[in-house]
């Protein structure tokens, strides 16, 4: 059997995602009121979460033609005559960044946003995609990632996130900003700015206790309990501030060693996890040299669908600590 590498698909996804951050980034730049609607789950969704999948599914298209994809976007709020203001806006902006000869019809531009309508599952591959990761921090000008993912069998081999405003270098916050994490399962994880292709290796950071650690958390209270995560903080003697942002952009800041835990604790009942939400995070930070479970300490099964059915909440951490860490959970949240 020979080992595939993935290096077309790395290729591939990188530039994929980073020709949709750019989109990301210069929509913010022009970013006015009326350029947002209401999502039935209530999150704010941008033309830019539309554009960034039409140009990704487009380019996966081009590549991987027999691939099917999982994204989060469907065409339906870009629809009929309620859908044209919105319609007119992705599709301008799209074909702003696709070059004289690849330039899309309207209708394509649907086509291709609908081609994320896969259903997933445990066979063959398929790729996950967010387009706009945390489109909350996107609006509020905080951190936002653009992710994309190869799922092979029910396993991630591929993940590439774009992270447009999170700095290059964490210790410089006022720095050069877009910064890109790319993993392939088995060949390790490194970090690139958008500016240039050169990429560094990253791992987790060298600590010793969970004492030493510090927490990376969302910023959304409703998307993980901050309440408990003090108390897991208290059991695991941590007394350093967590760091709260949105989006992947977590999974990528403890695989370079910003902070050290992620933790997403359920706070409700009948929420399921969303695979394009943790699948690039996941390759990525395994291959730094981390863990992720879910809060009863099973993997993220991948291979089930559109979602983690079979999965609650979410527990990443380096290697080393991530018994420790699930014990602290279970402790709290089994009270
Ligand atoms: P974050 O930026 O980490 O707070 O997570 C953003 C993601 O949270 C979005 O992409 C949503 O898919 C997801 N989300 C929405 N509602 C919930 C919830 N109740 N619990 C956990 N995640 C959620
Ligand atoms: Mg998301």
């Amino acid at each position: 059997m020979t080992l595939l590498d993935y290096s077309k698909e790395r290729s591939v996804a990188i530039k994929a995602v980073l020709s949709a951050s750019k989109v990301c980034q210069s929509v913010f730049q022009h970013l006015v009121a009326n350029e947002t609607l209401t999502k039935d789950d209530k999150s704010p969704v941008t033309v830019a979460d539309f554009s960034a999948q039409a140009i990704i599914n487009t380019c996966l298209k081009e590549h991987f033609p027999a691939d099917p994809i999982v994204g989060e976007e469907d065409s339906k709020d870009l629809q009929g005559d309620s859908g044209k203001v919105l319609r007119e806006k992705v599709v301008s902006l799209t074909n702003g960044v696709l070059s004289e000869s690849e330039q899309l019809g309207e209708q394509q531009i649907l086509d291709a946003i609908d081609r994320g309508n896969y259903t997933g599952g445990a066979k063959g591959r398929h790729w996950a995609l967010d387009p706009i990761d945390g489109t909350k921090g996107f609006l509020r000008g905080g951190q936002y990632a653009v992710c994309l993912a190869l799922i092979v069998d029910g396993i991630v081999q591929v993940g590439v996130v774009g992270c447009p405003n999170l700095p290059v270098n964490y210790k410089e916050p006022e720095g050069e900003r877009g910064t890109l994490f790319i993993a392939v399962r088995g060949q390790g994880a490194f970090q690139r700015k958008f500016s240039d292709e050169k990429e560094e290796a990253i791992q987790f950071a060298d600590i010793s206790s969970t004492a030493e650690s510090t927490f990376c958390e969302s910023v959304e209270a409703g998307h993980s309990s901050h309440g408990d995560a003090v108390e897991i903080a208290k059991l695991l003697g941590i007394t350093r501030e967590s760091v709260r942002m949105d989006s992947q952009a977590k999974y990528c800041s403890i695989a370079r060693g910003d902070a050290d835990i992620y933790l997403r604790l359920p706070t409700s009942k009948t929420y399921v996890e969303k695979i394009w939400d943790h699948a690039s995070g996941n390759v990525l930070v395994t291959e730094a040299g981390g863990r992720v479970t879910d809060v009863n300490g099973k993997e993220l099964d991948f291979s089930i669908g559109r979602t983690l059915e079979k999965n609650k909440g979410v527990i990443a951490s380096k290697a080393s600590i991530h018994d420790q860490v699930l014990k602290a959970v279970q402790q709290v949240l089994n009270k």
